[in-house]
């Protein structure tokens, strides 16, 4: 196919793409949604492969493990192991081990979160615990007010604050459930206090995958349905970006967005058709 025929969703030309080696790949709206896989995600990643490129699964989603992901994709499929995802658990662990080595954490977040961070190295506890110096939230699915109660509570100690991921909602087979960036939100008007987040927009998930694959800048592409995270990562790591329209993000938001993505494309079985 002659690269002029490589165009967008909005005439830009996107042959580019060709020559991209790591693909990041943001999960749910993107590759596909709650349960259903999105047509053209295996051709896709099967597309990548064959041009001798690399697929990783990136989410921000700190409800789940890694090992949680690789059964979910493998239902939809999927071939993947652990070494195929990156979460911002795994690069809160990495802060935390940067910034707080040694510390005790207290953690409103799900079992699976607690036990993940433990694996990771990580001194945590999802009790009240006076000995904590760091409060960490993440997106919970298993929250109860009991939990709320005990975070107030620890936060009105002076402890250092983070937030897995900055996400407001989780899209769900029904509409969205509020994410951790809304708990965050609902824990400001209540306590004051404001966390700092580590997973999406930040960049360093993009640039710890991009440093283990040996790829630069020049030769990665972040794809994800969503403005203020996925592309957002992208943008702050350096990295061109693909945004498909299979999500959350709509035309409406890319008009007055700030987070202007490199190329708009509609899903991953436009952008499988665009390489060819
Ligand atoms: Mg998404």
């Amino acid at each position: 196919m002659p690269t002029h025929d490589l165009l967008d969703h909005f005439g830009r030309d996107c042959s580019a793409l060709l020559g991209k080696r790591l693909w990041l790949f943001d999960m749910d709206g993107t590759i596909y949604e709650g349960e259903r896989v999105f047509d053209g995600t295996l051709d896709l990643l099967a597309r990548i492969r064959e041009r001798g490129g690399r697929s990783v699964f990136i989410t921000n989603n700190s409800s789940k493990n890694v090992g949680d992901y690789v059964a979910k994709v493998g239902r939809m499929g999927i071939e993947a192991t652990p070494e195929d995802f990156f979460t911002s658990v795994e690069a809160t662990a990495r802060y935390l081990k940067e910034h707080h080595p040694g510390e005790r954490v207290y953690v409103q977040g799900t079992r699976s979160l607690v036990s993940e961070l433990a694996r990771l190295g990580i001194d945590d506890t999802a009790e009240e615990d006076p000995t904590a110096t760091v409060v960490l939230i993440g997106f919970d699915t298993e929250l109860t007010t009991e939990k709320l109660r005990s975070t107030c509570r620890m936060l009105n100690h002076d402890v250092a604050y983070l937030g897995c991921n900055p996400d407001l909602v989780c899209p769900t087979e029904y509409g969205f459930e509020p994410d951790c960036g809304s708990m965050a939100i609902a824990l400001r008007n209540a306590t004051g206090k404001y966390p700092h987040f580590i997973g999406k927009p930040e960049p360093d998930m993009i640039d710890i995958v991009r440093e283990k694959f040996g790829a630069t800048a020049a030769e990665t592409v972040v794809v994800g349905d969503r403005l203020y995270t996925d592309i957002a990562s992208g943008r702050n790591a350096g990295v061109d970006t693909v945004c498909v329209l299979s999500g959350e993000a709509t035309l409406d938001d890319l008009a007055t967005t700030e987070f202007v993505p490199t190329w708009v494309i509609d899903d991953v079985r436009e952008v499988w058709r665009l390489l060819g």
